[in-house]
């Protein structure tokens, strides 16, 4: 069931049953030369959305614009700042808990977004304990998960590809994307093969270090099949682990 699918009567006959909701969070930020700038919002929608329609949970809006500054050098990348970005999940989340929900699952796509993730849970729970009627133990229970940590999913990930999966622009999750949108799918040649590696430092530095985006990966193997495979485990993971948060 997704929300912006659904009418208001529907949300609210799920909100009898249920007070749970999974949002997509990723960014949106260049993926290297055969990497759509949309993977990291697209793999846990994807992921997400097979879910939802497997077990009827409800996924609310992909929140896909994070904290990309590092990948401004590269043409299409949008980023928040951090502020803007936190400021921006109090506001989902206040309107979600406004209706009922409290429970909110976010299934995260890019590593860049953790910490201010966390940052903005905090900023959440902290609006909660202060308010009129806060006490210790809010209702609200906020869980971030990011799909590449799903249980099983890291392992399927280097059993697929033992070599140049790297840490950006990984042949996984540009697998996940191919799998999600097969006429998207790009063959392009990598030079060196497997991208060199390095520290994360601002937008110019990083063009420097890895001028084709990647960063020690080699993202030419992805395939939709691939993708396929990684998906089922992840959707399997979610599924058992959002019962367990809703029921929580
Ligand atoms: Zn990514």
């Amino acid at each position: 069931m997704q929300l912006h699918l659904s009418t208001w009567p529907e949300v609210e006959t799920y909100l009898a049953g249920s007070k749970a909701i999974i949002i997509p969070i990723g960014s949106t930020e260049q993926h290297g030369p055969n990497g759509l700038l949309g993977t990291d919002a697209l793999c846990p929608e994807i992921i997400a959305r097979r879910a939802c329609d497997e077990a009827g949970f409800l996924i609310g809006p992909t929140f896909n614009v994070g904290q990309a500054q590092h990948h401004m050098a590269f043409p299409g990348t949008i980023t928040l700042r951090p502020s803007t970005m936190i400021a921006s999940m109090l506001d989902w989340t206040q309107s979600l808990v406004r209706h009922g929900f409290e429970r909110i699952y976010w299934l995260n796509g890019h590593g860049g977004n953790i910490a201010t993730i966390t940052a903005a849970f905090s900023e959440i729970y902290h609006g909660v304990t202060f308010s009129g009627d806060g006490g210790n133990r809010p209702p609200l229970k906020l869980q971030l998960r990011n799909w590449w940590e799903l249980p099983g999913v890291m392992d399927l990930c280097r059993e697929i590809f033992p070599v140049g999966e790297g840490s950006h622009a990984t042949p996984s999750e540009v697998s996940v994307t191919y799998f999600g949108y097969p006429d998207a799918v790009k063959s392009v040649a990598m030079s060196p093969k497997i991208a060199p590696t390095g520290p994360i430092r601002d937008a110019q530095d990083y063009r420097r270090r890895f001028p084709d985006g990647r960063i020690g990966s080699d993202p030419s193997q992805a395939n939709v099949e691939a993708g396929g495979r990684i998906v089922a485990a992840a959707v399997k993971a979610v599924i058992s682990e959002f019962k367990q948060f809703e029921a929580a």
